[in-house]
């Protein structure tokens, strides 16, 4: 692989956004997220052009990105994961790279039983303790918001359960990785491989951006990967059970997410 070669900034440069969507998504301020203050984009205690970089990055397949992220952020570079097929290929990367590699999960409480159980059949297989990341529980949230607040304001109910702790699990991280691909959907067409995530102020990998639903299901198979048994139903994407239900034929792989509303992302990838 060739190394990717770091630049210094000589002149102010906009940034390379990692953010999946653009134009799209929650926004709103209660599903967003505040930058971490004075955040730059440095790598080796280098500040470095986002734009430069992400080109570099656009041209490694997924191994080879995992690989030099995890070289140059370390154990500063945390994985998101949700337990969906992406994460059952990432999760099998990273492990071959760094057995030591460091993974969360954002537990809303309102997962699918079968999300859980993946969640456990991947820890025994690959030796990993998921960090779990969370917020206040249901029944505080009604009480302090209402019954039911995911049918009546999602936006702020994803600002509770994911974003808040989002937040939480990236406080002291460089870099954070996604499982997003490009094929998902129209607001997830246009992420960057790797760039700067202006979001939550640090880097953001999204390794598979580039791979097909096909090359993915071809990867869990061919090295016997486990993964969520609710793809097998019907539930391309998954996500918390009040918000997620299998999409019609032909709609996109996200479809099936607040079905019924505007709202197409969470408020952390884009
Ligand atoms: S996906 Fe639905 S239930 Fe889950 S945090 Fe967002 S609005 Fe709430």
């Amino acid at each position: 692989m060739e190394p990717a070669t770091l630049t210094t900034i000589k002149r102010p440069a906009p940034f390379a956004d990692a953010d999946a969507a653009h134009g799209e998504g929650t926004g709103s301020p209660r599903g967003g997220a505040e930058p971490r203050a004075g955040a730059r984009p440095m790598i080796g205690g280098i500040e470095v052009d986002p734009i430069e970089i992400s080109a570099k990055i656009e041209a490694l397949d997924a191994p080879e990105a995992i690989e030099w992220a995890l070289g140059e952020l370390g154990p500063e570079l945390l994985f998101a994961v949700s337990f969906q097929k992406t994460s059952s290929v990432i999760i099998d990367l990273a492990h071959r790279v760094d057995p030591a590699a460091r993974f969360f999960y954002l537990d809303t409480d309102l997962l699918f039983e079968q999300t859980y159980a993946t969640r456990d059949v991947l820890a025994e297989r690959y030796g990993i303790e998921f960090q779990r990341h969370h917020n206040i529980s249901v029944d505080e949230q009604a009480e302090r918001h209402g019954a039911n607040l995911w049918r009546r304001d999602p936006d702020a109910c994803c600002g509770i359960r994911k974003v808040e702790p989002m937040r939480q699990a990236l406080s002291g991280a460089a870099g954070w990785v996604a499982g997003i691909r490009r094929s998902e959907s129209r607001s997830r067409a246009g992420a960057a491989k790797f760039g700067w995530d202006k979001r939550f102020g640090l880097w953001k990998l999204n390794p598979l951006a580039d791979w097909s639903d096909g090359r993915v299901w071809n990867y869990i198979q061919e090295n016997n990967v486990p993964y969520n048994p609710l793809h097998d139903q019907g539930y391309p994407s998954i996500g918390c059970t009040h918000c997620t239900v299998k999409p019609v034929d032909g709609a996109d792989e996200r479809s099936g997410r607040w079905r019924g509303t505007n709202k197409t992302e969470c408020g952390i990838n884009g």
